[in-house]
This record gives structure tokens, C-alpha cells and sequence, in this order.
């Protein structure tokens, strides 16, 4: 990081201070506008970083910095190494031209839960995730998306937004009637990898594709349009891309759409586990954010969290020698956080690998695919260390993949005269290289990354190439540019061209990858997860990457796009039919702990919390829990919490919302209850903010009251600091003669009652939750 002594002095009060940090991809300049020693903003003046994470980031940097008057904000997650770059620099900066700030401390947010609730709760703000959301909303369902990184695109915001259309009304615009259908398209992924694809994975991504292109472009008002590229591998043009040539424009415009139709996006917001109904069942999640525990309570949840290709532990013997160039945030957590679930995976170990790339860290690649497929058109080679040609530099990439992987350093060395350089060099520094760093590359003495330029003999000697090896290859290569004829690779003659002149450059290639192909696996039929004895996880939906198996073992371009988009849709649907059903079986998704106020084996008490949970069955499920085998409380202990204790307290922190039933002995609580409220006060505090409601029953006509006023008050200390529902009481008095030998309330009255305070209780809880998604 630089600071370039740049001041322009605009007045004695105003400083506009500039200087330079290093991001990932080179150099950011930026401006600091102080006026009387306060920031007034932040600019960039100029970066070269990937445009879409960066745009999403800068602003929010911007703002924390102006708003606590400080460079020692926090850096945004997903984007450290940038944002932290930008920040230590301009500490300098400022610093260094005597500007004192006064910083505004941050409001100390004491680490809080938040509890949410949803119809359907989407993980991971990709393509997949983000269409999943938009469908689930157009079926009329409240949705939420938990994305941990600042911004959202995850791996794609950095593709070229290519995908095919095979059957949508774009591709009727775009292609006319081609020849293409579903099934071409399927048997074209097929033959492209070679057999390997999970046929019903490949049939529903080639069926949904098209309607899938339609009803995104409807909702988010895309505007898909014949790709410059039509690849190869497909047997006939089905390739569109948006107007940029950028998914960062799919991310924009669709998450907008999202929002605008009332989705809730939270950033930052890292799911580390998932939580389940007492019958086991899926029913939310738990995501950490800063400052913040947000806890999700949804019908649905689907899992759109991306691949594992930056998991570097993660990875298998196939990634071997194979660079990364994939986002550093595709970590592959679902694997941690469905650790319990035992969910079937297949096809860990295979890889989506291009043969355009150059190492510029150990293990992580550029992709120079734009420029060496205009490199190889123009007539440049690919030879290996012995200097000799490898493969046709014109077939299509899996044939040259293949080919550079068989070389035992699994390196190729593109060869190409002075004119094609040219037009190389330009698509490199226009997708993602800057003119510094390939200045850098030739200047390196390590020669890592290989970019030499010479005479023939002297860049095969920079490469460490065999010289008379490549000379003889050049000598036979100009021979069959002369004839028009390829004998030995059999190269369109379009694409054989003379070298000219005497100045040849020679840059590496390497294999490279960022998609991963295989994952969890799903039912198609309902695109739920499945665990190892092939039984559907019920309410748990996937899409995207993180379910592998559309494309097999090589997903042909555009292909992971199709499947990320097509099965988000699909996802979608399911997603929100499944939220329909457990609505209309008024699903009981409220989890509630009940605490029996007592230590005694013999309780009415006891007996009104069995029927409310046999009377509210269909609303909640409701966990009794017992105190009497909680120790007494004594503050020596709280350092060393007795398990009981902890999964008492465990229990209520994960709780919707407890219900205590109290008796009454000497009008006040039970000691042993008070003593268990001490610990789960003192040790631990569960009660923090968590809706509480209090019955009891008693033997006389006063039906504990005085018990509840007690309990009330203790429940309001600060340390316990749980919402006890106003206005809401419920005593059934003469206990004794009120229920069945089922443990059943005999006096229709007091089950009316009961109803009524229950109806009052369930709403209260769900009241907080509800205004996050209107
Ligand atoms: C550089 C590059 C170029 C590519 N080019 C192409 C191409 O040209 N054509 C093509 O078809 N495919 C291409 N791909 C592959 C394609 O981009 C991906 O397969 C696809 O975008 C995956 O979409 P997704 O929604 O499943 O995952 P992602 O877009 O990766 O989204 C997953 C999201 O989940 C979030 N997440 C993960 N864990 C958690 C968690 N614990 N809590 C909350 N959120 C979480 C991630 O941060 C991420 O934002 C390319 C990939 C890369 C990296």
C-alpha cells in the first residue's frame, strides 16, 4: 500500500488526500475528501478489481468509514484482503497530511439473536439461490435469503452470464426453429461428457431451462440475446448471454426483482447450522452475523450454498496440478453444517477444468480463455517441454485439456508471433489482467508465471522448452500452413497461419478450474436431498452447484449457468408447494419448551402442560422439561455448569418461546424453580427476550395467581429479561378434579379458555418474526 503524496489542497479547511492500496487484482487509487478534520467521502479514482463484487462493496465501506469517522472499520466479509488494503492505506494517508479524526464509535451492539420467520429461507445468494427465491415469491410465499458473504453472486458473478435457452421464446427470437429441443440438448450433454451425467438431473435442467431463461427475464426484465460464442460442443446454437457479457448483471438486476417483490435479503450472514422440529425434521436454520445470531424458522429451506473448489481440504486427487481460479469463498460449508444429516453425496472428486490459465499464486490461476482461443485462431500452437505440437489447437477445449493434462508437469506452452501477442495481449488486460502485472510476468526471474519473448530459440530457452525440438515443430507447422493441410493433427485450415516476423512469445498453460460437478445428490421428483438410504429430507430443497450430477464428469460451456438457473426454478416450486402444504395442515412448526414449575413427582401441574401438548399438537410442538434433577443453585458452581443446567438452557435458547407452568406454595413459586431461573439468569442467560407464558393450576379456587404475579416479576429482572405476553393468564384452580385419566381437561370452559390464551401466546411469538418479511 502507497500513499502518493498527492494532496490538492482546496482550501485551508479541505484536503483532498489520494493514494494507492493493493487489491487482488493490482492497484486501487482513491481520494479521501477531509474538511475540517472530518471525512466527507471517499472516492475511487480507479481499480481493476472484479467490477461486481467491488461495486457492492465500495459503497458500504464508504458509508462505515464516513459514519464512524474512522479507517478502523470493519472490513466486509467475502472481500477482506481489498477492503482491508483500501483501509490500512488510507489511515496512512490521512495520517500523514496532519489530519486529526475524531471517530464516532461504533453503537456497542451487545451480541443479540434474532429470531425470523418464513415461508421458504434460501442459503446462498448465487443464481441458484436468487431464482429459487424469485419463483418461490411469485408463488406467493414470504422468503428470505441468508448470504455470508457482503454482496451477493457468489461463483457467479464472475461468468460471462453464457447460458442455453433451448426452448424458451428468446431462443425463438434469437435462433428461429434450429432444430434444438431438450432432448438434443440432453443428448448433447451426454456425448460431451461422455456418458457420466445423472440422466434424470440432465432431463429436468433441459426441460426447465427455457421456461426457467422466460420467467427470469419476465421478473427481473432481462434481456437475453444470442451469445458472441457459440461453442463447439453443442450441436446447434442455444447459447445467449445478457447484453454485458456479465452475470454481475443477472445478480443486479434479479436480486433488485427480488427485493422489489417483497424478498428479504440479509448480507453477512453465515449459516452454521441447521435446526429441526421434535420430530426431526428440517425447520430452520442459525446463521451468524456480526454482532448478531439470526435464527430462521421456515416451512422450506433450500441449500444454493455453491462448490467447494477453495476448500483446499476438501479437494481430491483429480484436482492435483490443477490451479483454482474460482472464488476463494466457495468453502464448501454445507458439508459442515449437514455433517448430522449424513446426506448422500457423489462425485466429490471431479472437476469442471478449462486448459486457458496461468498460475499467478501457487495453486491459483487466471483464465486466459478469450485470448487463447483468438491466439489459436490467428494460427498460434500448443507444444510441451520437448517442444512438439500436443493436440489441434482448434477442437473443441476438452480435446486440448485433455491433451495438456497428459504431459507429466501437466503444462502446454502457447507459441505465437508478434501479431497475434497483440490481440492476445488486448483480451487479456480486458478480462481481468492489467498492463503492470504482464509487465511484472515477463520481468520475473522465477519465470513463474512462463511469459517470454525473443527469438524462437530464446523463449524455448526462458521455458526451459527442448530449442531444437520447437524449431522443428515451427519448420513442420509452416509446412503444412503452406499446403493448407494438417497431416498430423488434422487443424482447419482456417486456422493455420504463417508466424511472422522473428519475435515470438510463449506463454504457459495450465489446467485450471472453479466449478466443482459433483455434490449432494437430490430427488429430481421433488429436488429434496437425499440421505443415505436414498429417503428424502423432508423440507430441505437444493439447487445449483451444490448438487452435482447434471453435467457429469464435464459440463459443456454454458452448461453449470443452465443448471444453476434451471434448478433453481425448479427448486423454487417445490420449495413453495411444500411451504403451501405445510400451511394448509396448519404445520406445527413453533417449537416451545415447557417448564414444569416444580420438583415434586406428583403435579397438576405436570398434568396441564401434557394437555396443552396433546390440545396444541397441530400448532406447536411442545418439549416438557423437567427441573427436579437441576442441583440447587449456588454462584460457587457457575463457572462450572452442570449439564443438566446446560441442556436445560440449550433447550430454551433454541425454543420459539417456553411456557412455564407454576403451582403456588406459600403465594409464591416453587424454590426449586426459582433456583432453576438463578442458573439459567446467572450461568447463562436463554430467557433473554424469548416470549414466555405462564399457567398453572392448583387445588384450591385461586389457581396459582399469586404464583404468576411472582414469577412475572422474576422474569422481568435484568439477567433473565424474558417477554412475558401481557394480559395473557391462564389458572385452572381445583386442579384436582379437572382432568382425564388421559391427562385430558375435562371443563369445556377452561379448554376454551386455554385456546384462547394459547392462540394469544402463538401470535405474540410469531409477531417479531413477521415484520422482517411482510
Ligand atoms: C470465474 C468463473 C467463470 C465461470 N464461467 C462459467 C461460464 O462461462 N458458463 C457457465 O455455465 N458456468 C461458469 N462458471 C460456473 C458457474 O458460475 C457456477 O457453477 C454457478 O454460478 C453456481 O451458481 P450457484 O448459485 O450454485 O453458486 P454461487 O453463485 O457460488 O452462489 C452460492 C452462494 O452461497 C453462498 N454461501 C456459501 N456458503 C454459505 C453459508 N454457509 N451461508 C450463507 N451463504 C453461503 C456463497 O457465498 C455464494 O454467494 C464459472 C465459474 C467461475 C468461478
Amino acid at each position: 500500500m502507497k500513499y502518493l503524496g498527492g494532496r490538492i489542497k482546496m482550501s485551508n479547511e479541505s484536503k483532498h488526500i489520494q493514494g494507492e492500496a493493493t487489491g487482488h487484482n493490482g492497484t486501487i487509487q482513491y481520494e479521501v475528501d477531509v474538511t475540517n478534520n472530518k471525512i466527507e467521502d471517499l472516492k475511487i479514482l480507479k481499480h481493476s478489481e472484479t467490477s461486481g463484487i467491488f461495486n457492492q462493496v465500495i459503497d458500504k465501506l464508504k458509508k462505515d468509514v464516513i459514519e464512524q469517522q474512522s479507517f478502523d472499520v470493519d472490513a466486509i466479509s467475502g472481500a477482506t484482503v481489498m477492503t482491508n488494503a483500501i483501509l490500512d492505506s488510507a489511515k496512512q494517508a490521512v495520517a500523514a497530511e496532519d489530519v486529526t479524526l475524531t471517530p464516532i464509535p461504533k453503537k456497542q451492539n451487545v451480541h443479540q439473536t434474532t429470531r425470523l420467520r418464513a415461508d421458504v429461507v434460501i442459503i446462498g445468494g448465487g443464481e441458484a439461490g436468487l431464482i429459487a427465491g424469485c419463483r418461490a415469491l411469485t408463488m406467493g410465499q414470504k422468503v428470505i435469503l441468508v448470504e455470508k458473504n457482503g454482496y451477493l453472486g457468489g461463483a457467479t458473478i464472475l461468468n460471462g452470464s453464457n447460458v442455453v435457452a433451448t426452448g424458451s421464446k428468446v431462443a425463438a427470437a434469437a435462433f428461429g426453429d434450429n432444430g434444438d429441443s431438450p432432448e438434443r440438448l440432453a443428448a448433447d450433454v451426454a456425448r460431451e461428457c461422455r456418458q457420466t451425467n445423472l440422466t434424470d438431473m440432465t432431463t429436468l435442467m433441459a426441460h426447465n431451462i427455457g421456461p426457467a431463461i422466460d420467467f427470469i427475464s419476465d421478473f427481473a426484465g432481462l434481456d437475453y440475446m444470442k451469445a458472441q460464442t457459440q461453442t463447439p460442443e453443442h450441436s446447434v446454437e442455444r447459447q445467449v448471454e445478457l447484453p454485458s457479457a456479465s452475470s454481475y448483471e443477472f445478480i443486479t438486476k434479479v436480486s433488485k426483482a427480488f427485493e422489489d417483490h417483497g424478498g428479504k435479503i440479509l448480507l453477512g450472514a453465515k449459516v452454521a447450522q441447521l435446526t429441526f422440529s421434535l420430530a426431526g425434521e428440517v425447520n430452520g436454520l442459525v446463521a451468524e452475523a456480526q454482532d448478531e445470531t439470526i435464527k430462521i424458522k421456515a416451512h422450506s429451506i433450500v441449500l444454493a450454498s455453491g462448490g467447494y473448489g477453495a476448500n483446499t481440504e476438501m479437494r481430491g486427487a483429480e484436482s492435483k496440478g490443477i490451479d483454482y481460479y474460482g472464488p476463494m469463498t466457495s468453502t464448501g460449508d454445507a458439508y459442515r453444517f449437514n455433517a448430522d444429516l449424513k446426506l448422500k453425496t457423489h462425485d466429490l472428486d471431479w472437476y469442471k477444468v478449462y486448459p486457458h490459465g496461468v498460475e499467478t499464486e501457487p495453486g491459483i490461476a487466471k483464465l486466459t480463455t478469450y485470448a487463447s482461443k483468438q491466439a489459436t485462431d490467428m494460427g498460434a500452437i500448443y507444444v510441451n517441454r520437448q517442444g512438439k505440437r500436443i493436440v489441434n489447437e482448434s477442437d473443441v477445449y476438452t480435446k486440448f485439456r485433455d491433451a495438456i493434462l497428459a504431459q507429466p508437469d501437466k503444462i502446454a506452452y502457447l507459441v505465437m508471433d508478434e501479431r497475434t501477442w497483440q490481440a492476445f495481449y488486448d483480451l487479456l488486460v480486458l478480462h481481468d489482467f492489467t498492463a503492470k502485472e504482464i509487465e511484472g510476468f515477463f520481468a520475473n526471474q522465477d519465470k513463474q508465471p512462463l511469459f517470454a519473448k525473443g527469438s524462437l530459440a530464446e523463449v524455448a530457452a526462458q521455458a526451459g522448452v527442448d530449442v531444437a525440438g520447437l524449431q522443428q515443430t515451427v519448420a513442420t507447422y509452416e509446412a503444412a500452413v503452406k499446403t493448407g493441410q494438417d497431416t498430423e493433427f488434422g487443424r482447419d485450415a482456417k486456422f493455420l497461419h504463417d508466424f511472422e516476423g522473428e519475435t515470438y512469445y510463449m506463454v504457459e498453460q495450465r489446467g485450471r478450474f472453479a466449478t466443482t460437478l459433483g455434490g449432494f445428490s437430490i430427488d429430481t421428483k421433488t429436488m429434496q436431498l437425499i440421505d443415505h438410504q436414498d429417503q428424502d429430507v423432508r423440507n430441505y430443497f437444493a439447487a445449483g452447484e451444490v448438487a452435482g450430477g447434471a453435467n457429469g464428469h464435464d459440463a459443456m460451456p454454458s452448461m453449470m449457468n443452465s443448471w444453476g438457473i434451471s434448478s433453481g426454478y425448479v427448486a423454487g416450486a417445490h420449495a413453495s408447494e411444500n411451504a403451501d402444504a405445510a400451511k394448509q395442515n396448519g404445520a406445527n412448526d413453533l417449537n416451545l419448551v415447557a417448564i414444569v414449575g416444580t420438583n415434586a413427582s406428583k403435579s397438576y401441574n405436570r398434568q396441564l402442560l401434557h394437555a396443552m401438548r396433546d390440545l396444541f399438537e397441530a400448532q406447536a410442538n411442545i418439549d416438557i422439561c423437567e427441573i427436579k434433577d437441576l442441583p440447587l443453585f449456588n454462584e460457587d458452581l457457575v463457572n462450572d455448569v452442570p449439564t443438566s443446567v446446560q441442556t436445560l438452557s440449550d433447550k430454551v435458547e433454541d425454543a420459539d418461546g417456553v411456557i412455564f407452568a407454576v403451582p403456588e406454595y406459600d403465594h409464591a413459586i416453587p424454590a426449586a424453580l426459582k433456583s432453576a431461573i438463578e442458573w439459567l439468569s446467572c450461568a447463562t442467560h436463554p430467557f433473554k427476550d424469548k416470549p414466555v407464558m405462564i399457567v398453572g393450576t392448583s387445588l384450591g379456587i385461586q389457581g396459582t395467581v399469586r404464583a404468576q404475579m411472582n414469577l412475572r416479576q422474576i422474569l422481568d429482572a435484568p439477567g433473565v429479561d424474558a417477554r412475558v405476553l401481557a394480559g395473557n393468564e391462564f389458572m385452572l384452580p381445583q386442579g384436582g378434579a379437572k382432568f382425564d385419566e388421559n391427562n385430558h381437561i375435562t371443563d369445556p370452559g377452561s379448554v376454551n379458555f386455554l385456546k384462547q390464551c394459547f392462540s394469544n401466546f402463538t401470535d405474540f411469538v410469531q409477531h417479531d418474526a413477521r415484520e422482517l418479511v411482510k
